[in-house]
């Protein structure tokens, strides 16, 4: 048949296995995308030309609503980033990064704080809540919080993000019993990580949530997430959008400028110390991305 949809759930040794009307179909891809420099990725939605045989071709990528480098996956609604106060503890700066990433490709947010039976972290909990993020406490261990959190992402294709050892696989465990992602210790995954070829899979969930994942190691390496260029970076953060708007200069760098309203709102606690902390450290770091080196100059030459 011509011109099925479907969507990609396992990228393999140059097969792509598309899922469409509840079945899978082995397929390559159709050597005009090695051209057009664009690979078709985990999480593409597909057109694609099947035989008898259950193989076939696909033959276009429909539009993506994102797209990520490492681990190579598109179309992810909600980034869950775990975080934890207990060993190991969450440095916000790694959260703020991430939600920056996540909102600078379309991505909803939900921070999860594990391990809540130990220590409810409520530092972070009032700094993100403050900044406007769904903010969710839940234990692994004791249960609570499960529900919520899995309600939230029912019916979304979900990453995990977060420190190894934060209970990013615990808490999937708890999602759903039987999907039994090796849980462990920080030394014995860091071991295993460096070994494991990460390709990613999207795992459905009894919830219906889809998760993508690296077969038996949890998940988003934030080590690997790409920068963002600086004059983009203040819209990365959500929390100052309202501010930005009345902030009277133009390239405002929201940093050291006299009369700056984003730096007013800080001032006044409408913004969080934290939050604009880590701004300033990305910012910084961004000022040394060279143009080639930007997602945009990626995301344009891919197409
Ligand atoms: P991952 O590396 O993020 O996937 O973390 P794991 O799920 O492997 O968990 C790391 C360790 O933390 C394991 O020993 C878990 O038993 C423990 N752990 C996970 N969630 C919780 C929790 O909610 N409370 C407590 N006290 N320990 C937890
Ligand atoms: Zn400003």
């Amino acid at each position: 048949m011509d011109n099925r949809t479907g969507k990609i759930y396992k990228a393999m040794s140059g097969f792509y296995y598309v899922e469409a009307d509840g079945e899978t179909v082995e397929c390559r891809a159709r050597g005009r995308f090695r051209m057009d420099k664009i690979t078709p990725l985990v999480g593409d939605l597909v057109k694609f030309s099947d035989s008898t045989e259950g193989k076939g071709y696909v033959t276009e990528i429909l539009p993506r609503r994102n797209a990520f480098v490492r681990p190579a996956v598109a179309n992810i609604d909600v980034m869950v980033i775990v975080a934890a106060a207990v060993i190991p503890v969450t440095d916000p700066f790694l959260i703020d990064r991430v939600t920056a990433m996540a909102q600078s490709h379309d991505c909803e947010v939900v921070i999860c704080i594990n391990k809540c039976d130990a220590d409810p972290a409520d530092k972070l909990f009032d700094i993100y809540t403050k900044a406007g993020f769904n903010v969710i406490r839940t234990s692994a261990k004791t249960g609570v919080g499960i529900d919520e959190l899995s309600a939230c992402i029912s019916g979304k294709v979900c990453a995990f993000t977060g420190n190894t050892g934060v209970g990013k696989s615990s808490i999937l465990n708890a999602m759903h019993p039987g999907l039994v992602i090796k849980t462990g210790d920080v030394s014995e995954k860091l071991g295993r990580g460096r070994h494991t070829t990460r390709h990613v899979e999207l795992f459905k969930l009894s919830n219906g949530a889809v998760i993508a994942d690296t077969p038996g190691f949890s998940s988003f390496d934030i080590d690997q997430m790409e920068m963002i260029m600086k004059e983009d970076l203040q819209y990365a953060f959500t929390d100052f959008l309202p501010f930005i708007d009345n902030c009277k200069f133009t390239n405002c760098s929201h940093i050291k400028e006299r009369g700056c309203a984003v730096l007013e709102a800080l001032d006044n606690g409408e913004i969080q110390k934290s939050r604009h902390a880590s701004y300033v450290r990305l910012y910084e770091q961004a000022k040394n991305i060279k143009e080639w080196e930007s997602p945009d100059y990626v995301k344009h030459s891919a197409k």
